[in-house]
């Protein structure tokens, strides 16, 4: 299990390899444009061959992984958001390509009412042109959601849906701890965290799981809110993640914090810590 965090890129991309360095962190997870922006700019070739020397030197080549902008709706009924959230996937597909992560993890949306079956066609639509235009091997990685209102991934049923529908090897799935939690997963106690992967496991296969989104929630179970905490400062609590840790479904699978910091300045040495003491402690 690798332990790791989302890093910035400010300055280049390049400059988030030095910021997962400082972290000691093993897998990193960058943005690679402005997160509340459709604008997208070229990464120059020369960023691009440091990021990738830089990532080797530091030992985190096979455990990078790119994340979406927020403003992606596969399930928006707006023509000219959804042909830009494509545009949008398809250059951080390309993108991944170029810097050898190993794919994009993504947000599917939200239909705003229209209802998951109505939907399904389009966002199967949209993921095979973007595979189509990205002919490359990255992945393409569905993150679930925190069950917020008409989102569309909050359960693992419509993941699942989603992946056979599309029937592409390139589709794959990220679990973030607290968006679990939040659409009613219970991943605070060792019961609730075995019934959770029980249930992964039989809709969407634990093979497809390739990274894990470690924050800890600041809401309770079930409360359909997006609000990440530190590592054993929420509701799923130290235990709660010893149990995580613990679980053999996560023993080769990147952990990669989200978290606000102690210093609330993002992920720190702190919580990667905390995350490594419980790695350590399990191996034991
Ligand atoms: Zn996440
Ligand atoms: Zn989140």
């Amino acid at each position: 299990m690798r332990i790791g965090a989302h890093v910035s890129t400010a300055g280049g991309l390049d400059k988030a390899v030095d910021r997962g360095l400082a972290l000691q962190a093993e897998a990193i997870q960058i943005f690679g444009s402005a997160p509340q922006s459709w604008a997208l700019k070229p990464h120059p070739p020369e960023t691009i061959s440091a990021f990738r020397a830089k990532a080797a030197d530091a030992g985190v080549s096979d455990a990078v992984f790119l994340h979406g902008v927020y403003l992606v709706n596969l399930a928006t009924e707006n023509e000219v958001n959804l042909a830009r959230g494509i545009d949008s996937l398809v250059y951080y597909l390309d993108l991944a390509g170029a810097i050898g992560a190993k794919g994009v993890i993504f947000h599917v949306g939200s239909h705003k009412g229209a209802g998951f079956d109505a939907v399904l066609p389009q966002i199967t639509a949209a993921i095979n042109e973007m595979l189509r235009r990205a002919g490359n091997d990255a992945w393409l990685i569905i993150e679930n959601n925190a069950g917020q209102g008409n989102q569309v991934g909050g359960n693992f049923r419509e993941i699942r849906r989603i992946m056979d529908s599309v029937a592409s090897p390139r589709m794959r799935v990220c679990l973030d701890t607290q968006h679990s939690f939040a659409s009613g997963y219970d991943m605070a106690t060792e019961a609730g965290i075995a019934a959770t992967m029980a249930e992964f496991g039989s809709e969407i296969g634990v093979e497809n799981l390739v990274a894990v989104h470690a924050n800890d929630s600041k809401t309770p179970l079930g409360a359909a809110a997006d609000r990440h905490e530190n590592i054993g400062e929420g509701y799923i609590g130290y235990e709660g993640f010893r149990h995580i840790v613990g679980h053999p479904v996560f023993r080769d699978v990147p952990f990669l914090l989200e978290v606000p910091g102690v210093e609330r300045q993002g992920p720190d040495l702190e919580n990667m810590g905390r995350l490594k003491s419980m790695r350590a402690a399990r191996s034991e």
